[in-house]
This record gives structure tokens, C-alpha cells and sequence, in this order.
């Protein structure tokens, strides 16, 4: 392409509830916001999600003036052999070839990633770690996933799984330790992570040590006004948290790891989590800074954008090897 050709991407972050796109023109290098449109997600009709899409972005182009390339951040699990998306919080997914039906319906430059791929993208490019030459974005939310990105690059792997350290197992001294329940986890395994370190998580472990499971915010000020349960339930969460991100720093060494999702708006988790990540790691480990986010939820579109950027020189190859540009078999 070009490099005077007028340039421009839009990201979509499609969630449960919400479609948001935020189409950005790219000028030396960087992403300026041009146009920005939300609409509840067709969760039940795929036909009527299509067409909502194609709308969507025919309204994007139309305010960039380019048929742009499209990142989008899409929730749940597919199939890395089969395509099909196993499991979803918007039903209509669940089954479908969703990527193929949009390459189908958009005719145009595509890449993919999950809302967590996403996440982490967007904050090493412009956000909490960026300059650093590696971070990992952890989010811990209704689920716990993440993304690793090196020198600003999203790093995609075989399977586009790289960094879903909530299917990581707990280990059994942890478990043991604490006498806590072998979880089942909707991914089909049990005693992972996500069950016992998301926000649902840390309801669960209130139950379990005699609170009534309230959400997390609730949790936190029941501990400030002085409840044992609510206090002990805390002190388990960021020791368990603590755990899963010491693997994260044996299996990446990242140079920050920025926390997203609803957890990382709990403060304590800052000021508890470098002593609880320390504990887990041998001497001698520094522990990364563990940081905010700076765009959090709203960082999904964002993300996606840059994915489609990163993507760009894939995603213009001939086509014979758009497959692999596509689902960003890095
Ligand atoms: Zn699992």
C-alpha cells in the first residue's frame, strides 16, 4: 500500500449486551478517533447480527471516508481445528462458523482476537505499559483471560490461546491449604483458575468461608467494617491471584502485567498482590510492576483496531494465505 493512501481501521468490541465500533484514521503511525457508534447486540438472530454489522460498518466508512480494514474483539471460545464457536454469551454464536459468515458477509480485511486479546493490545500500545518491551494484560472479570504482547506486537500463537492462564489449574496445595472445593469450570475441566480468582470466583470463596457471596465491591466493604469472612475471603482471593500471576511471570517474564476487567477497580488488589506475587516466585525473581489499566472496558474497539493494523501486512496477502492472516496464526 501506499504510504500516502489515506489510511484508516475500525475496531468493534462485541460483547453480550453491546456492539461498539470506533473507526480511527491513522496519521505517522497514529490511531486518531473519527467516529464512535454503540448498538445492543442481536444476540439471539445471527442473521440479524450480520446485517446490524454490515450497517454498522457501512456508517464507519462512510465517516472515514476509506473502506477500511476491520479488528474485531469476539467473545467466547471457537474451535481452533473446526471454526465454530463453542461457547458464548451471545447464543446466536454458539455452533456457528461466526468468523467465516462475517469474512462472507464483509468482503473486506478481517482480524480476530478475544475481548482479553484486545485488552491487552490496547494497552501496550498507548496505554499502562506502553514503550515497555513486553507486558501482559491479565483480565479479572465475570472470567479471568489474558493477552501477552511483546514490543507492542499482540503474540498470537498455534491456537490463539497464548496467556488463557484462568484454564490454568489451582494447584492442590493451594487447594489443600485452604480446604477449598474442586470447582467445575464451564470449559469442561475442573479446578481452574477462573473459578476461584474471577469476580464470581471471589463470591464463591465468600461462601465457602462463611459470607453469603455477595459481589466483590460488597466483599471489600464488609472487610472494611470489620467481617471476618469478608476479610479471610480477600486475603485467599489476592494469595490465589498472587499464585496464577507468579506462573505468569515464570511462563513470560513480562515487564508489567496491567490488570482490566471489574477486579482491577479493587484498590487493595495493588498494594496486596507485589507481596503475594513474591511469595509464589523462587529469590532472586523480581516481581513486574502490576499496574491499572488505562483504557479498561473501554480499551475492546481500541484494541481490536490495532489488531487490525498489526494484521494489515497478513491481511493483504494474496488470497491463498488469508486464512491464516485472518485468525492471526502468528
Ligand atoms: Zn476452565
Amino acid at each position: 500500500m501506499n504510504k500516502s493512501e489515506p489510511r484508516g481501521y475500525h475496531g468493534i468490541d462485541i460483547g453480550g449486551s453491546k456492539i461498539e465500533l470506533v473507526a480511527y484514521a491513522e496519521t505517522d503511525d497514529v490511531l486518531i478517533e473519527v467516529h464512535r457508534e454503540r448498538i445492543a447486540t442481536p444476540g439471539t438472530d445471527f442473521a440479524a447480527f450480520l446485517q446490524a454489522m454490515e450497517g454498522l460498518i457501512g456508517r464507519a466508512d462512510a465517516a472515514l471516508g476509506l473502506r477500511a480494514p476491520v479488528g474485531i474483539g469476539l467473545p467466547g471460545v471457537i474451535d481452533s481445528v473446526s471454526g465454530r464457536h463453542l461457547s458464548s454469551n451471545v447464543p446466536a454464536f454458539n455452533g456457528r462458523l461466526v468468523v467465516s459468515a462475517l469474512q462472507q458477509a464483509l468482503q473486506r480485511p478481517l482480524a480476530f482476537g478475544n475481548d482479553c486479546q484486545c485488552f491487552a493490545l490496547s494497552e501496550a500500545q498507548g496505554g499502562a505499559a506502553a514503550g515497555l518491551a513486553s507486558m501482559f494484560g491479565a483480565i479479572i472479570g465475570t472470567g479471568a483471560g489474558g493477552g501477552y504482547c511483546v514490543d507492542g506486537r499482540l503474540l498470537r500463537g498455534l491456537n490463539g490461546v497464548a496467556g488463557e492462564w484462568g484454564h490454568w489449574p489451582l494447584p492442590a496445595s493451594l487447594l489443600q491449604a485452604y480446604d477449598l472445593p474442586l470447582h467445575a469450570c464451564p470449559c469442561g475441566r475442573r479446578g481452574c483458575l477462573e473459578r476461584y480468582v474471577s469476580g464470581p470466583g471471589m463470591s464463591l470463596l465468600h461462601r465457602h468461608f462463611g459470607g453469603d457471596g455477595e459481589p466483590p465491591l460488597a466483599i471489600v466493604a464488609r472487610a472494611q467494617t470489620g467481617s471476618e469472612a469478608a476479610a479471610r475471603t480477600l486475603e485467599i482471593h489476592a494469595d490465589l491471584l498472587g499464585h496464577a500471576l507468579a506462573s505468569l511471570v515464570m511462563a513470560f517474564d513480562p515487564h508489567a502485567i496491567v490488570l482490566g476487567g471489574g477486579l482491577s477497580q479493587l484498590s487493595h488488589l495493588y498494594e496486596q498482590l507485589p507481596g503475594a506475587v513474591r511469595r509464589h516466585l523462587f529469590a532472586g525473581v523480581r516481581v513486574p510492576p502490576i499496574l491499572p489499566p488505562t483504557f479498561g472496558d473501554s480499551g475492546g474497539a481500541r484494541g481490536a483496531a490495532l489488531l487490525a493494523k498489526q494484521q494489515v501486512p497478513r491481511l493483504h496477502l494474496p488470497a491463498a494465505h488469508q486464512d491464516a492472516a485472518s485468525t492471526g496464526a502468528d
